[in-house]
């Protein structure tokens, strides 16, 4: 069992939060009861992971989207049930956006990138004013469309690939979720490929002009891994029962 404040100060000093201009808060979200012994984690404050959270008896759910994204906004519609159900429940809500994207072994792209067998070789992709991606190399070169296929068992989810020019694929740079806007740093920084969650429109021209490759892996699925690890991790900490809820989301 661990103290509501205590928990969120042990995260924010882990993720170190403070760093981070988000675009909404990150810690605590909503408070709930005091004392927390069963910590819920999703990669989304959805009202069924609030829902599942509340029905698994979680005293705080730990997400990386939250649901508070720095615009004042009326309570209504699917924010006043997301909120109605952490209300009733008296379940805290810990969020960590950037902070989880950016940590350099606990986030998201530190642990797709260690999924993927890469060694871990620093920092790229700025964002408001962070750097949040992570770059990698390869054990070994793979061809452009077994590393797709690889990527879809990794991350179990169907890939987009947008090809580059190499045919073969050594250095890459994750950034997980809507990370597609860092492809031109991808290449920059010398990967042969971006790995993100998804691909737009232009994403497919930008790979060809590039040559870096784009593999668009699920914006869900790249970000159902970290938050849940670092449950696991302050839940040992801590003594806490770790509830992990991997809801559906094929997008
Ligand atoms: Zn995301």
């Amino acid at each position: 069992m661990i103290q509501r404040t205590a928990l969120t100060a042990d995260l924010d000093r882990l993720l170190e939060a403070a760093r981070f201009r988000d675009y909404g808060p990150n810690g605590l979200q909503v408070e709930g009861r005091p004392e927390i012994r069963r910590l819920a984690t999703s990669a989304t404050a959805s009202l069924a992971a609030c829902r599942a959270a509340a029905l698994a008896g979680a005293d705080a759910l730990l997400v990386h989207h939250g649901l508070l994204w720095g615009r004042c906004e009326p309570i209504t519609g699917p924010l006043r049930a997301r909120l109605g159900v952490l209300l009733r429940a008296e379940m805290s809500l810990l969020a960590y956006h950037l902070p989880l994207d950016a940590h350099p072994e606990l986030g998201n792209n530190a642990v797709a990138l260690g999924r993927l067998g890469a060694v871990a070789e620093g920092a790229f992709a700025e964002h408001r004013g962070a750097l949040i991606g992570r770059l990698g190399t390869l054990p070994a070169t793979e061809d452009p469309l077994a590393f797709g296929r690889r990527l879809e068992v990794v991350f179990q989810h169907p890939v987009l690939h947008c090809p580059g020019s190499s045919s073969a694929i050594r250095r890459i740079g994750v950034v997980t979720g809507g990370g597609q806007g860092h492809l031109l740093e991808a290449a920059a920084a010398g990967c042969d490929a971006l790995v993100t969650g998804e691909a737009s429109e232009q994403s497919w021209h930008e790979a060809a002009e590039s040559g870096c490759h784009l593999f668009a892996c699920g914006h869900h699925a790249t970000e159902d891994l970290a938050v849940h690890a670092l449950g696991a991790l302050v839940g040992e900490r801590h003594g806490l029962i770790h509830l992990p809820l991997h809801l559906p989301n094929p997008v």
